[in-house]
């Protein structure tokens, strides 16, 4: 037998995050109390009105039949209202929404669409690892784009030199920001948009946090930018929204025939979303908003107690406007590996190094504050006792 894995495989980047993961098991092993803020995964329970739906759904057998159409004609209405209401931006629900299963979901399919072999495709660096490996799934190459503190870690649009702008099919952006935090305004992703459009290119943004924002900041769409929709879509999800990673449940939204290409791909791969799960959906959407205030206003005061513990060190580090993570400059002669490494070994903190979200991550540990506040003030009084903020 030839187990041998194929090329595709094989051109995926290292897994970076093994050694932690090791390193973790030890020190838990050990006996020692872990601070876990590595992981980009709510804490928070799902709303109760939306666990009964799915409840309620579920104990109905015409729900448990394949579901072969692009998502339920009743979720995809509550997506357009959804959006209509949140951001003015008016959708098609028959041909400008689908329903995923997850957006790492459609993140991983669109490229299958419309990306062939040898196509460039642009990706933030550092960014959400899916973008890579979506492409190289799809025979295409990932070409980074450097999000850097001296560009506001936004991709710089014009150093994208005119041979890549020629030979990319599709870009990656996402803002509010995983990593880096990092915020844009319309008239970036006007540009953007701008840029598609010029040298053909297919826009996908991953907006998986525009309902995370603090401060009074409202992130924009970039379906609300002029001419986003003949260029592109946009990846929503209810999982950092609605506190349901576990569930999978997401969209896409925007242009009529990239949609109609992604779903092209899932009608090969997956069967559909559990209906009851697309009834629960329905219900986030549509029901009250009201408990993301107190969500919003959780995170807050934890993102104030952890950047102000930060900076009472001596440590330079921002406060987000938006996302639940905290983007951190390594001090002294550290690279973010080890700097990871020390902080797990001397401190019990888990925190995950910039580079293995991308080299332009180089030098940049992130934390989430997905821990409550108690925990990160813990945190801090830990770091407090290191050498390298003792000076
Ligand atoms: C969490 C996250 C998502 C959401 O993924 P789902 O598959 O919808 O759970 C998408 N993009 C980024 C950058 C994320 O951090």
């Amino acid at each position: 037998m030839n187990f041998m894995v194929s090329e595709r495989l094989k051109k995926l980047p290292p897994y970076l995050f093994a050694e932690i993961d090791r390193v973790k098991r030890e020190l838990r092993s050990q006996g020692k109390e872990l601070i876990d803020l590595g992981v980009g995964d709510p804490d928070q329970p799902t709303p109760p009105h939306v666990i009964e739906a799915l409840a309620r759904a579920a104990r109905d057998p015409s729900t448990h039949t394949y579901a072969l159409d692009s998502g339920m004609e009743e979720l995809r209405e509550a997506i357009a209202d959804w959006y209509l209401r949140r951001f003015g931006v008016e959708l098609d629900p028959a041909t400008e929404v689908l329903p995923l299963l997850g957006s790492k979901e459609g993140i991983a399919h669109i490229p299958l669409a419309f990306v062939n072999p040898g196509d460039l495709v642009l990706v933030p660096n550092p960014g959400y690892p899916v973008y890579g490996s979506g492409t190289i799934f799809a025979g295409g190459i990932p070409v980074a784009m450097g999000l850097t503190e001296e560009n506001g870690f936004l991709a710089d649009l014009n150093a994208i030199d005119d041979e890549t702008a020629s030979r990319a099919r599709l870009m990656f952006l996402n803002y509010p920001n995983n990593p880096t935090s990092a915020v844009c305004d319309l008239d970036y992703f006007e540009a953007a948009a701008a840029f598609a459009r010029k040298n053909d290119i297919i826009l996908c943004h991953d907006a998986a946090y525009t309902e995370l924002a603090f401060d009074g900041y409202n992130p924009p769409s970039f379906l609300q930018a002029e001419g986003a929709k003949e260029v592109g879509i946009e990846f929503h999800s209810l999982s950092k929204t609605y506190n349901m990673t576990g569930w999978r449940t997401a969209f896409a939204v925007g242009n009529a025939d990239i949609i109609s290409g992604l779903s092209k791909v899932k009608s090969n791969i997956d069967s559909g979303i559990f209906r009851a799960v697309q009834i629960a959906a329905i219900a986030a959407l549509n029901g009250p908003q009201d408990f993301r205030l107190e969500l919003l206003e959780m995170y807050r005061r934890r993102r104030d107690t952890l950047v102000e513990g930060l900076n009472s060190l001596g440590w330079k580090v921002k406060k987000p406007r938006a996302t639940f993570y905290v983007w951190c400059r390594v001090p002294g002669d550290y690279d973010s590996s080890s700097f990871t490494t020390l902080l797990m070994e001397e401190a019990g903190i888990v925190t995950t190094p910039g580079v293995g979200l991308g080299s332009y991550g180089e030098g940049y540990v992130r934390m989430t504050l997905t821990r409550p506040e108690a925990e990160l003030a813990q945190a801090v009084e830990r770091l407090g006792k290191l050498e390298v903020f003792r000076a």
